[in-house]
């Protein structure tokens, strides 16, 4: 049993504990609550499924019959009255900073309940753990968080990741349906986030999702990273998942299948970016020419001032060489003049 406060110090294994914890209650959202009980594009193993249900009651407190319903009911209304949670009608700020607020008020209905919530978990473990003692779970976190950090520490990593799912939610509920751009023209306002959004892990491609809500798979374009799609890939392969349906078409295909007015515009945003593309080359080349002349000159420039400092190295040397010279000549001359006068005037004596 390990000690009190073992994991106090240093301070940033709480930090890793915060974003390790975050990762997977990001994970049980999208791949369990999302793709597979409210959508059904993938079945887990039961192993795999409960140890997610598992962790959602223990940092969410979420049942998953009510987000389900609630979310279901959401694509049902998405952007038109009776969606539980749409920026459209109830104010971006409304929803990205307030939206545990409509979420309880939505998970008080019991009729949405009721028709929504169909084909969710209703096992023993559900009615009487994960539904009646909801709250249960994330108190045990929060003493296991107190007991392993330390007062002040557990309190802290225990409200983020407490705060972690809701502030999830909120941004994909909020700037999921404001933000972005849109590859596919649903009647909904539904914007992928990506690639900022990458790290709720492909629930940021929010628009692809809408337009294909049944898909495991969110990702559309190739350039597109869904990382809760590679992890449904990688259990699929150690067969602990089963993927029911992931869309195959490509963008173009699918949208001219299913939304044939953003087809057109998804061929018009192509046609303009291929020359958006080519433009850019253009100038892209004209440039390097320019750089390429200017470095020719550069270099010119560069030879010329050589030269000139070997020049002037050179000229003080050969100045002085030739003052000297010329100093001993005209020494010389005036030695032999002097002679020659001395000469002259003996001669002239005698
Ligand atoms: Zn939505
Ligand atoms: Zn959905």
């Amino acid at each position: 049993m390990p000690g009190y406060a073992v994991l106090g110090e240093p301070w940033w294994i709480a930090l890793v504990w915060i974003l390790v914890a975050g990762h997977l209650t990001n994970m049980v959202n999208t791949l369990y609550l999302h793709r597979s009980a409210t959508h059904g594009g993938v079945v887990f193993h039961p192993v795999v499924e409960h140890a997610m249900r598992f962790w959602c009651w223990l940092t969410t407190g979420i049942v998953t019959k009510e987000w389900v319903a609630i979310h279901r009911k959401h694509h049902a209304y998405a952007d038109r009255e009776g969606d539980p949670h749409s920026p459209t009608l109830e104010g971006l700020a409304n929803i990205a900073f307030g939206g545990l607020f409509f979420y309880r008020k939505a998970a008080q209905d019991e009729t949405l309940l009721e028709k929504y919530g169909k084909g969710t978990p209703d096992d023993w473990v559900e009615r009487n753990v994960y539904t009646r003692r909801r709250g249960l779970g994330i108190r045990i976190m929060l003493v296991l968080n107190l007991y392993l950090f330390g007062l002040i520490p557990g309190l802290i990593v225990w409200t983020c990741m407490v705060f972690w799912m809701p502030l999830t939610g909120n941004i994909i509920n909020g700037l999921g349906h404001a933000l972005g751009y849109r590859t596919f023209g649903t009647r909904d306002d539904s914007h992928n986030l990506y690639p900022w959004g990458i790290w709720i892990l492909g629930e940021e491609l929010h628009n692809n999702h809408h337009a294909d809500p049944r898909s495991a798979k969110f990702k559309a374009h190739w350039w597109e990273f869904d990382i809760g799609w590679f992890y449904i890939r990688i259990l699929s392969v150690l067969r602990l998942a089963n993927v029911l349906y992931a869309r195959t078409a490509t963008p173009r295909e699918f949208a001219a299948k299913f939304y044939r007015d953003s087809a057109d515009r998804m061929n018009r945003r192509l046609d303009r970016a291929l020359s958006r593309i080519q433009r850019t080359r253009e100038a892209g080349l004209r440039r390097i020419e320019r750089a390429r002349e200017e470095q020719s000159l550069k270099r010119l420039d560069r030879a010329a001032a050589r030269a000139r400092a070997r020049l002037d190295r050179v000229r003080p040397g050969k100045f002085a060489r030739v003052a000297r010279a010329k100093a001993e000549a005209g020494a010389e001359l005036d030695r032999a003049r002097e002679a020659a006068r001395t000469r002259i005037l003996r001669a002239a004596e005698a």
